[in-house]
């Protein structure tokens, strides 16, 4: 009997995996009420919005993206 040769395996080399780039959150811009505020010494305050995946800034106490118009 003859012994079968061992199948060689092929093996997928491990090549650089597609690295998965972390969502950038978008920058959304001021609202326009903070816009029209023009340049002021407060720092804006940063509002998430899930449907445009950014970040929007208003100085006021606004709870609208100024980009979709949702509620964030
Ligand atoms: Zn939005």
């Amino acid at each position: 009997m003859s012994e079968q040769p061992e199948r060689s395996v092929v093996v997928p080399f491990p090549g650089p995996r597609p690295a998965k780039a972390p969502a950038k959150p978008r920058d959304l811009g001021l609202t326009a009420l903070s816009k029209s505020l023009g340049p002021v010494a407060i720092s804006a305050k940063g509002h998430w919005c899930d449907r445009c995946n950014g970040i929007w800034y208003s100085y006021f106490g606004e709870a609208r993206c100024p980009v979709c118009g949702g509620r964030c």
